[in-house]
């Protein structure tokens, strides 16, 4: 956090410097869309072929051939969901929370993209719909479905509680990718990520920068809507800080489940293909830039 007493003098010009204009890192102007129309098309006539009924404080996987569509739905009472996606062919390519904050926000809604970590970075998810859109940002900056957030985890809460707690959504995340993909735990703990922080209401406050949390607006019949790019494999926790108002990481919070539902079209959306990995090739054994 910055020092509420800096040590150092600032310039004479510093007014000057802090009034500089901000540019946009990723200007995304350029960035191939998705053609919404053509997959909202795609869903008439769809058929669900699956779900999953995620348990409170615990994590499942699913899942989602190329083509396909899957929802994430809030049943019972408010609850927040962590999502993490993997290439199914390739567990190695999985979601990459950084820069899809980078290129889409910290906050995600319609027509946004999971994208996949490097050497890979291509669309994994694109969201379809989401009826949680109305919430845009509150007057704290916070909004839903977060990509700044990392995921609770047993070793943050040991380092700042020194106590022990197993269904931190990491913790979750992690035996329901063993048990999905016959890995051990350890061996499975590394291919967990950042995740999408689904229905979550988070920001960073506008004095200190802190990460904040507040209770989600979800309601139950809400949801989010993916359409999978690539053949995924996901895995989804029901966080236990509920609706996450209060606290995570203890099970103080009520808690509900979340139900994920998988859908095929007729059809594959007009013009759609599944996307290549990234056309960057630059990086090789022996390659030396000049
Ligand atoms: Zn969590």
């Amino acid at each position: 956090m910055k020092l509420t007493n800096p040590e150092h003098k600032a310039p004479v010009d510093a007014a000057q410097k802090k009034a500089v204009k901000p540019v946009i890192c990723y200007p995304v102007d350029d960035l191939k869309q998705p053609d919404l129309a053509a997959y909202r098309a795609a869903r008439e006539g769809w058929r669900k072929t699956g779900e999953v009924l995620v348990p409170p404080r615990e994590a499942r996987t699913f899942e989602v051939p190329a083509g396909h569509f899957f929802r994430i739905v809030s049943v019972e009472s408010p609850q927040v969901g962590d999502l993490n996606l993997w290439a199914k062919a390739n567990h190695a390519e999985r979601f990459f929370s950084g820069k899809t904050r980078a290129l889409h926000g910290t906050h995600l809604s319609t027509g946004d993209r999971m994208w996949s970590n490097l050497p890979y970075l291509r669309p994994m998810a694109t969201i379809t719909e989401d009826t949680l859109d109305w919430y845009g940002f509150d007057e704290f900056g916070g909004g839903v479905h977060d990509v700044i957030g990392t995921r609770c985890d047993p070793y943050t809460h040991h380092l700042l509680s020194g106590g022990d707690y197993h269904h931190c959504c990491h913790s979750n995340l992690t035996r329901a990718f063993a048990t999905a993909t016959g890995r051990s735990q350890r061996e499975a703990e590394p291919f967990v990520h950042d995740v999408l922080n689904v229905f979550m209401c988070t920001g960073f406050t506008r004095d200190t920068g802190q990460y904040f949390m507040k209770a989600t607006p979800v309601r139950p019949g809400d949801f989010i809507e993916f359409f999978a790019e690539i053949d995924l494999l996901g895995a989804l926790s029901a966080c236990p800080g509920g609706d996450c108002g209060a606290e995570h990481s203890s099970d103080a919070s009520k808690c509900a489940p979340l139900l994920v539902e998988i859908y095929a079209p007729p059809a594959a959306p007009k013009g759609w293909a599944v996307p290549p990995v990234n056309g960057y090739l630059g990086i090789k054994d022996g390659f030396v830039p000049r």
